[in-house]
C-alpha cells in the first residue's frame, strides 16, 4: 500500500476519492463501536474512521493499535458529519473511511508523553535517551525544519553572492593557544596527533592564498570547554572568509545575510544598517562586551567623583587606578534580603569585596556607605543616575575590567528582578542586533603574565596604531568585530595579517611565542603568505545559536539532532566508553588509571 498522500494534505475538494495514507498512530478513540484514528505523518494529521458494519474484524484490529504504532490504511474521503469539523485542523473537514489496514511496526508504550506540553516536562536525560521520540513531537520536528529553513537560506545567500562551499579537514594539527583541543592518535605515526578542527581559520585563510577569494562552509567545529546551555563539544559554525575586502564589505555582506535568515524563517524585515558601538562603550555602558541593549539601566563613571571621598574604600580604589561605576535600578528598593544576598554573591564570585548599594525608600537613602558620602557626591548621584523614590542603585569598585563585568552582570540580573515584577519588558522577538567594534589586539593576561591576541593571532591591527606594537601593545587595536544580539554573540572575526613579516612579529615580539614554535605551528601559513597572500578578512557565526534564536528556546541541544548532555555523553547510542586493549595497541596507547599521578 503505497502512500498517495501526506496526512495534512486531504480536504474536501478530494472527497470520493479512494487515498491510501502511512504514519504514526497517535490516538486511538472507540466512539461505541466506531474506531477513530489520529494518523500522524511529518506533515500533520488526517481522522481515520473504521467503521465495524460489514467489516468488524478490521475495527476489532483497529482498536488494538497502540499508539506510536506504525500502520498504513486504505479508504475513502468522506466528510465529516456535521458538528464534528475540526477548524483547528487543516484535513478537519473530511475523514477517510478505512477499507485496509496494515500493521508496519507495533510500538512498545513510549516512556514519555510525545506532545509539547507533556514532553517538556520530562526530565532531560530521559529525552535524549530515546532522542528518536523525542524528536517525534511537534516543537522538536519544527525545530530541525527551521534549522533546514535557516542552514538553505545562508546556503543561498553565499550562492548568490557567488561564494562557493569548500570542505576543510575535521583532522588537523594541535594548536594548542586556542580552547582545549580533541586528539586524535595516528595509528601509523606511532606517538604523533591529530587534533580536531577548533575552527577553519588557518585553512580557509590559505584558501584565499590559494586564489579562492570567496569562501564559506557550514562547518562542524569540535572544542573540549565545559558544556552549558549555549554550547556544546561538537557545533557548528557558519564560517566565511572573503579577498580583498575591508570591514564595511563584511557589515554590510553580513547584514544581508541575517536579514535573509530572519526573512526567510521568520518573515521578519531586519532594519538595516545594524548600530555600531566600540569596544570601549560596550564596556562603559553595559559592562560587557556582547551588550543586550534592549533595555537601559545602563552604567556610569563616577571615578572622578570619588577621587579625594573620606569614603575610604572607593578613594583608594581610585588612587591604585581603579574606577567607580554604578547604576540605577528604578523601582527595585523593594529587593528582599534573599535577592539582595545573591546579587552580591554573584559580585563576589566575580571578585567584588562585596555589593555596595543604595536605596531610595521612605524618602530617604537606606545604604551603610552614604553617611560617608560628602553632599557633592550624593548630589552628583541623585542627578546623573536620576535617583527617585523606590529605586536601587549598585556600585563597583575595582580596576576598569573587573568593575564592568561586576556591574555589567549585577545590570543582567537586575533586569531580571524587574521582569520579574513586571516593571520592565524585555520581548524575546525584539531583535536587537549591533556589531560591536574596536577590540583591542591584544589583552593581558594577569595570570601568565603576557599578552594574548583577544580574538586570535591572525587578526589584523588597525593600520594607524601598528605602530604602536613595539611601545603600547594594549593601545592597539585590532580589526575584529563581533556581531550581538539581545546580549548574545552570534559571530565574530576580523580582516586578517596578510603580510609574512607582520604575522611573524605578533607571534614573536608581540605574543612572545618562541621562534621555534611559531616555525613548527604556523612555519606553513607563514610560507604560503610569501607567495602572493591576497588581503583576506572573515567572520564565523554560532549556526547553533542562530537557530536557537530563532526557535525561541535558549538550549542549543534543542536544535541539534542528537546533542551530548552536560557531561559530554550520548545517552542514546552511549558514548563515550572504553575500548578493547588491541584496539588501544594499535593506536600505541596505554591508559593511566583516572588517579594515576601525571609525571
Ligand atoms: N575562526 C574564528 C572563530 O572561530 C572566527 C573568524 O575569525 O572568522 O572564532
Amino acid at each position: 500500500m503505497k502512500r498517495t498522500h501526506h496526512c495534512a494534505q486531504l480536504s474536501n475538494a478530494d472527497l470520493g476519492a479512494l487515498v491510501s495514507l502511512a504514519g504514526w498512530v497517535d490516538s486511538v478513540r472507540d466512539h461505541g463501536g466506531i474506531i477513530f484514528i489520529d494518523l500522524r505523518d511529518r506533515k500533520g494529521i488526517t481522522q481515520v474512521k473504521f467503521d465495524p458494519q460489514g467489516q468488524s474484524e478490521l475495527a476489532a484490529r483497529a482498536a488494538q493499535l497502540k499508539p506510536e504504532s506504525v500502520v498504513s490504511v486504505a479508504g475513502e474521503v468522506v466528510p465529516r458529519p456535521t458538528g464534528t469539523v475540526n477548524a483547528g485542523l487543516k484535513t478537519g473537514t473530511i475523514e477517510v473511511a478505512a477499507t485496509a489496514l496494515d500493521v508496519l511496526n507495533v510500538s512498545e508504550t513510549p516512556p514519555f508523553p510525545l506532545d509539547d506540553v507533556g514532553g517538556d516536562k520530562v526530565n532531560e536525560d530521559t529525552r535524549l535517551t530515546y532522542r528518536y521520540l523525542d524528536l517525534r513531537r511537534p516543537k522538536m520536528q519544527k525545530n530541525l525544519r527551521v534549522r533546514h529553513l535557516a542552514t538553505k537560506a545562508i546556503r543561498d545567500y553565499f550562492d548568490a553572492q557567488e561564494f562557493i562551499e569548500v570542505e576543510t579537514p575535521a583532522l588537523f594539527k594541535s594548536t594548542p593557544e586556542g580552547a582545549r583541543e580533541y586528539l586524535v592518535p595516528s595509528r601509523i605515526h606511532p606517538g604523533q596527533f591529530y587534533a580536531l578542527s577548533q575552527s577553519p581559520q588557518q585553512f580557509k585563510q590559505i584558501l584565499m592564498v590559494a586564489g579562492v577569494e570567496r569562501y564559506f562552509q557550514i562547518a562542524r567545529c569540535f572544542r573540549d570547554e565545559d558544556l552549558r546551555a549555549d554550547r556544546q563539544m561538537e557545533f557548528t559554525q557558519v564560517d566565511v572568509e572573503a579577498s580583498f575586502v575591508d570591514r564595511e564589505d563584511i557589515y554590510t555582506l553580513f547584514e544581508g545575510m541575517l536579514r535573509q535568515v530572519w526573512q526567510r524563517v521568520l518573515g521578519v524585515d531586519l532594519p538595516t544598517p545594524f548600530p555600531r558601538m566600540v569596544f570601549a562603550d560596550a564596556m562603559n555602558r553595559y559592562g560587557v562586551d556582547k551588550p543586550d541593549v534592549r533595555f537601559g539601566l545602563e552604567l556610569q563613571d563616577f571615578t572622578e567623583t570619588f577621587r579625594a571621598s573620606a569614603f575610604k574604600v572607593f578613594a583608594t580604589t581610585v588612587a591604585s587606578g581603579g574606577v567607580i561605576k554604578a547604576l540605577n535600578a528604578p523601582g527595585l528598593a523593594d529587593l528582599s534580603q534573599g535577592e539582595l544576598k545573591h546579587l552580591e554573591e554573584i559580585a563576589k564570585s566575580l571578585g567584588a569585596k562585596g555589593l555596595a548599594f543604595i536605596k531610595a525608600e521612605g524618602g530617604e537613602w537606606k545604604s551603610p556607605i552614604v553617611k560617608f558620602f560628602a553632599e557633592s557626591e550624593r548630589a552628583a548621584l541623585a542627578s546623573r543616575l536620576n535617583v527617585a523614590e523606590g529605586d536601587m542603585v549598585f556600585f563597583a569598585a575595582a580596576p576598569w575590567e573587573k568593575a564592568c563585568a561586576i556591574l555589567g552582570r549585577i545590570r543582567l540580573e537586575a533586569a531580571a528582578l524587574l521582569q520579574k515584577r513586571g516593571r520592565l519588558t524585555i520581548r524575546a522577538d525584539d531583535w536587537k542586533f549591533l556589531w560591536v567594534v574596536d577590540f583591542p589586539l591584544m589583552t593581558f593576561d594577569e595570570e601568565h603574565q603576557r599578552y594574548v591576541a583577544t580574538h586570535h593571532p591572525f587578526t589584523s591591527p588597525v593600520p594607524e596604531d601598528v605602530a604602536l606594537l613595539d611601545t603600547e601593545p594594549k593601545a592597539v587595536r585590532g580589526q575584529h568585530y563581533d556581531v550581538v544580539l539581545n546580549g548574545m554573540e552570534l559571530g565574530g572575526g576580523s580582516i586578517r595579517i596578510h603580510q609574512p613579516a607582520l604575522q611573524k612579529k605578533v607571534f614573536e615580539d608581540v605574543l612572545k611565542i618562541p621562534a621555534d614554535v611559531v616555525e613548527n605551528r604556523f612555519g606553513y601559513m607563514l610560507k604560503a603568505f610569501t607567495f602572493g597572500a591576497p588581503p583576506h578578512g572573515g567572520i564565523a557565526f554560532g549556526l547553533d545559536r542562530i537557530v536557537a534564536l530563532l526557535c525561541g528556546t535558549t538550549s542549543i541541544r534543542d536544535v541539534i539532532a542528537f546533542p551530548k548532555t552536560q557531561k559530554g555523553q550520548d545517552l542514546m547510542a552511549g558514548s563515550p566508553t572504553s575500548v578493547t586493549a588491541k584496539q588501544l595497541k594499535e593506536l600505541h596507547i596505554a591508559t593511566l588509571s583516572p588517579d594515576a599521578p601525571l609525571a
